[in-house]
């Protein structure tokens, strides 16, 4: 049964008195697949004004400590959220940050203009600038962790419930895999059992292989192409824009387990390292991101990228970027990808101004002029190959954002 937001606070404060004597919870202002967030003052001093962030219980605890760690040492500079107090009682944890006000994505997506567009790029990359100087990859940047006060032009990047060191993941399922192979588990039984479960489904001999991605009936991976489903979907289509183009994927690739790579995230903002399940994984995979989040804003179209898992986010970006091109970013990357047929890339320039056409038609009389330099740092953002990716450091001195 769901509970209201009201329950949900007198629940929370049940659990955590103490949280109830310093402040006041007000309603909740926001929720995430890992919890609950509430508007609260102090009792004492109401003007101060905080968020409180009640994890779901079944929280790993690493997650907790890592989510704890980043936001003490990274944040409550440069657009980066800080805190202010974590109280916890048993499984109930709850963290208390500054509150920022903050609107809807899709309430001023539709209206930016470039110089609005141009101001939310710079600070997103001024708070990955910070992050990134710790070796830290937030791995869950999108708007919804991008908070946007738009009438006081503040930010806040938020989130770091899957951030990681750069280079935690490889050093820690290499140990992992030691113990595993060699029998060296001097955990107590109990202990060993819990995890087996977490350990073993990732440390699966065959998974740790560099199998190909794609290995069904034969290593062949059947992506039906965009035309193939367009006849099928809409025979009597014609003057179809490449920008409809779909992305499918066959039954047994889509029912095939993940691999043994890093994949947090969520499918329309994963990088094609990410997707392709890479363990060389770097602060590229943000900037990856601030690409998805600069073609949703120069297109005004959000979600971009749709696939609900990632064989089908792959297969949509084929679409977007390429069949070639993916292919070849794959084999750099140790994978291989079978692809039915070849796709070019879209110009991305014409792909946006016929989105922002379909936009303007519902809704939004003017449109915007972009300048070259808008579209010369999207295709640096979304370079495929991570290792030549622009940084956030650059990202600041790149023409479109370095202009005033
Ligand atoms: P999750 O890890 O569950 O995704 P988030 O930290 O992203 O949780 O928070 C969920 C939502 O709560 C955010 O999308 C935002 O709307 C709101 N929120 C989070 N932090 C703050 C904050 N400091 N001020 C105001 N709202 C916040
Ligand atoms: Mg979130």
């Amino acid at each position: 049964k769901r509970q209201s937001s009201s329950d949900k606070i007198v629940s929370l404060l049940h659990k955590l008195p103490q949280l109830g004597e310093i402040f006041e919870l007000h309603y909740k202002v926001g929720e995430g697949t890992f919890s609950n967030v509430y508007l609260a003052t102090f009792r004492e001093v109401p003007k101060a004004k905080f968020a409180v962030k009640h994890l779901i219980p079944t929280c790993h605890p690493s997650r907790v400590i890592r989510e704890l760690k980043c936001m003490q040492e990274i944040g409550g500079v440069d657009n980066v959220v800080g805190i202010y107090m974590c109280l916890r009682m048993n499984d109930c944890i709850t963290f208390v940050m500054p509150y920022q006000h903050h609107d809807k994505f899709t309430s001023y997506l539709y209206d930016m203009d470039i110089d609005e567009i141009r101001l939310y790029i710079r600070e997103l990359c001024v708070a990955l600038r910070r992050v990134h100087s710790f070796g830290v990859i937030h791995r869950d940047v999108k708007p919804g962790n991008f908070l946007y006060n738009r009438a006081k032009r503040k930010f806040l990047l938020v989130d770091f419930g899957l951030a990681q060191k750069v280079g935690e993941w490889s050093t820690d399922s290499s140990k992992k895999r030691k113990r595993c192979s060699e029998g060296e588990n001097k955990e107590p039984a109990e202990v060993q059992e819990q995890n087996a479960k977490r350990i073993c489904l990732k440390e699966r001999p065959s998974e740790i292989k560099r199998a190909p991605l794609h290995a069904c009936n034969e290593n062949i991976s059947f992506i039906r192409s965009f035309s193939q489903v367009c006849k099928e979907a809409r025979p009597n289509l014609t003057n179809r824009c490449e920008c409809d183009r779909k992305a499918r994927v066959c039954n047994t690739c889509l029912s095939r387990k993940g691999g043994s790579a890093p994949r947090a995230g969520t499918p329309g903002f994963r990088a094609p390292e990410v997707l392709l399940k890479s363990h060389d994984q770097t602060t590229a995979v943000d900037m990856w991101a601030v690409g998805v989040i600069l073609l949703c804003l120069l297109s005004r179209t959000y979600p971009f990228f749709r696939a609900p898992d990632d064989v089908t986010a792959l297969a949509e970006m084929i679409t977007v970027f390429g069949s070639e091109e993916i292919k070849s970013i794959a084999t750099k990357l140790g994978r291989h990808v079978v692809c039915s047929e070849t796709c070019k890339p879209l110009d991305l320039r014409e792909a946006c101004k016929f989105l922002r056409e379909r936009r303007r038609r519902i809704s939004n009389p003017v449109d915007i002029d972009i300048p070259d330099e808008a579209f010369s740092l999207l295709y640096r953002l979304l370079d495929l190959d991570h290792t030549s990716r622009i940084t956030a450091e650059e990202t600041l001195s790149h023409p479109f954002l370095a202009k005033p």
